[in-house]
């Protein structure tokens, strides 16, 4: 799975005398110990010499190239390690950056929802005749399901059921959902906000003549999914659109403030029905 959005990894480094030492700090560590790199070497001999120091120290001089050579491989092991867990630890920390173009091929995301419904559990093949390779859309979900706490959805669109359902498997999970949509095209025949609200979603939409017309998503206050696609199977399967993908602090800022505020316009508990005069 991960090699599709490239966040799970491991890295083996071969450090002598250990086999392969998977990219962990205390694993690494004892591979470093096991190959001796922290071994304590001979104190350095200040005392008076005695004949029987003579065939010690040609025995310590006749075993120094090797012993040399010995730690100059541990050394160079130890440095592949240590840049390889620093690679590790970049590629950990690397904000995501990702664009989506579409169309997408029709593609099948049981295994996606399955696997974030019931993690680690068996995967069961799904019948439908659908191929569940990497695609824009599968990426799309895969970015979404990796919601914890919140998602806040801000869609002028939304009629794709496969999408729906990654949503309503991240309410049943318990992530907050928030979601802002257009008066107009939520009411349009295969819309899923009124199935959405059903599920118990949180659903706001506008009031005024114009369009809500964005199209962005954050995750977790974390990341910003935004771009030209409306959430429709005909936008995903046949048009061509864009979609970025960005764990950026100020773009994620600008969008969520944006998303507060229309979130507070769109608050029924403001609505006026009637002018004040009436
Ligand atoms: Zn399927």
């Amino acid at each position: 799975m991960g090699s599709v959005c490239g966040d799970g990894f491991a890295v083996r480094v071969p450090v002598p005398g250990e086999g392969l030492v998977f990219g962990a700090g205390s694993g690494a560590l004892r591979g470093w110990v096991g190959a001796g790199i922290w071994e304590p070497g001979p104190a350095p001999c200040g005392g008076r010499s005695s004949p029987r120091a003579a065939p010690a120290s040609a025995a310590a001089a006749r075993a120094g190239p090797g012993r040399a050579m010995r730690a100059a491989g541990a050394l160079a092991a130890a440095a592949v390690t240590a840049v390889a867990m620093a690679v590790v630890a970049w590629r950990r920390a690397r904000p995501v950056r990702e664009v989506l173009f579409f169309p997408s091929p029709p593609c099948c995301i049981e295994a996606l929802l399955a696997e974030a419904a019931e993690p680690g559990a068996p995967a069961r093949p799904c019948p439908c005749p659908l191929p569940s390779g990497d695609t824009a859309l599968s990426r799309l979900v895969r970015r979404l399901l990796s919601a914890r706490r919140s998602l806040d959805l801000c869609l002028f669109s939304f009629s794709c059921p496969q999408l729906a359902r990654a949503v309503q498997l991240l309410h049943r999970r318990g992530v907050r959902i928030r979601l802002v949509t257009d008066a107009q095209y939520m009411g349009l025949h295969g819309s899923q906000i009124g199935r959405l609200r059903q599920a118990g979603i949180q659903v706001r939409h506008d009031q005024h003549s114009g369009y809500m017309h964005h199209k962005f998503a954050i995750v977790d206050r974390r990341m910003l999914i935004t771009g030209s696609l409306n959430w429709t199977t005909q936008a995903i399967q046949s048009n061509r659109e864009n979609v970025l993908v960005a764990e950026d602090a100020e773009y994620v800022k600008a969008f969520q403030e944006e998303f507060e505020r229309i979130w507070e316009e769109y608050n029924p508990a403001n609505y006026r029905f009637f002018s004040e005069r009436q």
